[in-house]
Formats: C-alpha cells, structure tokens, sequence
C-alpha cells in the first residue's frame, strides 16, 4: 500500500501519529500560520478549541481528537481480524482527509517543590513550569491511507499519501484483498478451493471429498503443505490470491 502511495506525505502523517502515540505528555495540534509559542501553552489558561491535546495511545485515539477539532475527518476502509482473512494478524486501514494543515507541538509540565506543596495544600495546583520538548513537520491538507495490523493492539505500519478519495483503492492493490485459497496435490491431481478467510476446502472441478485444514494430517509449516486427504501419498500445497 506504501508502495503503491501517489505521493510522499504519508511520512508526515505518520511521524506526527508516531509523535503523538509516544509523546506521553500533551501534544497540541496548532494551525502552522499561527505562530504558537510558550506563552500559549500556560497551564492554567482555559482549554484552547484550536489547539486540542491530540496525545493518545493509540492511532485511532489521536484521529478521534484531530477529527474533534475539526483537522481531519476519518473513515474505516477495512477492519479484518486475522480470522477473517488469510493473514497471520488482523489488518485495518484507515482513509483520513485531512482539512486543515497542522503541526504538533509537544509540551512538558514540571511542578516545582512549592507547586507540589500548593497540590498538597489545596488539592490541585497549575504546573508552574513548561517546556516545549518538540515539533513536527507540517502535515499538509489531503487524503490519507493508515495502515495498521494486529488483532489486539494495532500497530501503525504506514501511511501513504493518496491524489484524491481512495474508496475501494486498497482492494485494487495486488494480493490485498486475498479472499480466495487454492489447494492442490500433485500426485493425484484433486483441487480444492477456499474462499473469505475460510479453512474449509470444496472440491474445485474434481470429485475429491471437502476437507478442512484443521482435520489435516501432517502440517509442515515449512513447506506450507498437508498430506493429500483425497490420495493420502501426495501433499497438498496451497496458493491464495
Ligand atoms: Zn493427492
């Protein structure tokens, strides 16, 4: 799919994903024509609309507040666990529009000694140092893909920069949208075919018996073959596509 990207900013809006899933203090989303300075970031002046704190752990939490603040909007393309498809982990893309441009900034809040004692006294107090820790690039206005994998905890695997909407471009890619399994021996000839993540074989042209790969003797998991259940001498080897 990265691969596959019309153009090069993709990488700018991973890195400010990648900036805002690690940062583990606040990462504000600013307008890049606003200058944003230190001033700005005071912990005790009121939350600013346009300048969210995107920081979350994970892509999907980042996107939500983009998309709150009105930088983004977002919509999944695919969600597919690894029981869906023919894959060993689950797999999401997603497509983000990107309305505005936007740059984040990192800040650090330190409470002094006197800081804490003022917590500890009145039950909250306001930081009373902050530091700007970081920038990232400008993220410019445009469409997105988001590549994600795992079943469990999702893993930002890219993103790439699209010319325009993306609708139904990934399934185009080559071998993404593997939906179909072949099975065949070369002994005996018999073939079978597999179809949307399923493990259930039916006979393909041939009056070979169904099978499913869980009831296979003699998994190799190094040649990625089975013995042949239709002549039981031959292996059966598989080819999804
Ligand atoms: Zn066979």
């Amino acid at each position: 799919m990265i691969d596959n990207a019309d153009n090069l900013w993709g990488r700018r809006l991973r890195d400010a994903l990648t900036f805002a899933t690690v940062a583990g203090s606040p990462a504000y989303a600013v307008s890049p024509y606003v200058r944003a300075g230190l001033p700005d970031f005071r912990p005790d002046l009121p939350e600013r609309p346009d300048m969210p704190d995107v920081e979350d752990r994970s892509v999907a939490g980042v996107l939500d507040k983009l998309q709150a603040a009105g930088y983004v909007t977002t919509r999944t393309m695919l969600r597919e666990t690894s029981s869906q498809s023919y894959l060993s982990d689950g797999r999401t893309v997603t497509a983000v529009q990107v309305l505005r441009p936007f740059a984040l900034v990192g800040v650090e809040y330190q409470w002094s000694r006197e800081a804490d004692s003022r917590a500890i006294r009145y039950g909250h107090a306001y930081a009373d140092r902050w530091e700007i820790t970081d920038r990232s690039y400008i993220v410019p206005a445009g469409w997105y893909l988001v590549g994600e994998i795992g079943d469990y905890t999702a893993e930002l695997v890219g993103v790439a920069g699209m010319d325009g909407d993306t609708d139904g471009w990934v399934f185009e890619l080559e071998g993404f949208d593997a939906s179909q399994c072949a099975a065949g021996c070369q002994s005996c000839g018999a073939r079978w075919m597999a179809y949307g993540g399923s493990w259930h074989f039916d006979a393909d042209d041939c009056d070979a018996d169904a099978w499913d790969f869980d009831d296979a003797d003699d998994i190799d998991d190094t040649s990625n073959t089975v013995a042949c259940p239709a002549c039981g001498i031959g292996r059966v080897g598989f080819d999804i596509y």
